[in-house]
């Protein structure tokens, strides 16, 4: 029987039905099996190499993504970078957005120091700058929509100039969610994921994930986290197993608040600037409309005050809280340069807002008083 998404985040990676099965999968804490002789295929040995209660969560998200085999799950969504990191070679050229999550380009950054690898940045929403730059490249990695400027991709164009000149591809999914978007349809070969945001959804674990297109693109990344030991706790995949399981209902709840929201804080009075692709005007909307189920629950806000008056935004809020992440069922906020790392070229009072559970009316009174406050 052919699901859809919003049913097999419920439905996937459950204990085969039997009289008195459990319902949920079981925890096991187990560093080593039982074991002797020659290792048969399919058997457990040790816990770094893998370990069943990781395998709901990896049959769930590979199912999302349209992946014929399970996905990979890391310990962080940063171990999933580095582990498709890994795939540059020494003196290789990496093209990366110019607008993305900072510790990636950090880590780009890190990788153009220790190994040589040049570094190419691009604005993912020029598609022709994007497909120049990918001639001689070794992988590149997207994001769509941007972290934090909420630019859109053409991914499916993207992917296919990738495709055609050999060049490995990788999307970053964790703002639009695999019920948002599925990169590899659209032919990408691998797609990362910081778990610790909407997958899990709860602010409580940090999490990854690598899915991949091919069954040996997913044994080698298999094999990146064997060695280089970034594995996660079962209890943590465990809880983000539990967190999927409304993913469905939290994204289609914190879309129609967070388009709400664009639509009004567009019109107020203290707002200078929303970028979010809901709104009609948005650069990336057309682009969004087309490739997207929705368009995401990340907002960006520039009030009135430049910097300041985006502080003083963060500062008067009460029920929005004042942090870092995105993702969770509680709504945040947070001023982008307040990190001197964050690009030049992300306004100085860019407020990254992620919108989640909460009554949208709520969310809206608070913001409102939060913008009033500005002097
Ligand atoms: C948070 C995040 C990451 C890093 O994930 P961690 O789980 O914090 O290591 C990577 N990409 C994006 C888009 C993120 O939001």
């Amino acid at each position: 029987m052919q699901l859809s998404p919003s049913t097999v985040v419920v439905a996937a990676g459950r204990p085969a039905r039997a009289q008195g099965a459990p319902v949920n999968p079981p925890v096991v804490l187990s560093s080593t099996y039982v074991s002797q002789g020659i290792q048969q295929p399919g058997e457990l040995l040790y816990a770094r190499m893998d370990t069943e209660t990781w395998h709901p969560f990896e049959a769930v998200l590979a199912a999302l993504e349209g992946a014929a085999q399970p996905a990979v799950v890391f310990s962080s969504g940063m171990a999933a970078i580095a582990a498709v990191f890994a795939f540059v070679p020494v003196g290789g050229t990496v093209v990366v957005p110019r607008h993305a999550y900072q510790a990636t380009l950090g880590f780009a950054d890190d990788l153009a120091k220790r190994a040589d690898v040049r570094v190419v940045r691009v604005d993912v929403a020029d598609t022709e700058q994007v497909v120049a730059a990918l001639d001689g490249a070794s992988l590149v990695l997207l994001e769509s929509p941007t972290n934090p400027m909420l630019e859109v991709a053409d991914l499916p164009a993207l992917l296919a100039a990738a495709r055609e000149r050999g060049v490995l591809s990788a999307v970053d999914n964790t703002f639009a969610t695999p019920l948002g978007q599925q990169p590899l349809a659209h032919g990408a070969d691998l797609v990362v994921h910081s778990v610790t945001k909407y997958l899990a959804g709860h602010s409580d674990v940090v999490l990854g994930a690598v899915v991949a297109s091919t069954d040996d693109l997913a044994q080698r990344v298999r094999s990146h986290r064997t060695t280089h030991g970034a594995v996660p706790g079962p209890f943590e995949v465990w809880l983000a197993l539990r967190g999927l399981r409304t993913l469905a209902l939290r994204v289609e709840r914190s879309q129609t608040s967070a388009a709400e929201l664009a639509r009004r804080l567009a019109q107020h009075p203290k707002v200078v600037e929303v970028r979010h692709p809901s709104l009609p005007d948005d650069p990336g909307h057309d682009r969004a409309a087309r490739l997207m189920i929705g368009f995401g629950s990340i907002l960006g806000v520039r009030p009135v005050g430049g910097a300041a008056g985006a502080d003083a935004v963060v500062a008067a809020v009460r029920l929005w809280v004042p942090a870092t992440s995105l993702g969770g069922v509680e709504s945040c906020l947070e001023r982008r340069r307040r990190y001197p790392t964050e690009s030049p070229t992300v306004p100085e009072d860019l407020l990254r807002l992620s919108v989640g559970i909460e009554d949208v009316e709520d969310l809206w009174r608070d913001l409102d008083q939060a913008l009033r406050a500005i002097r």
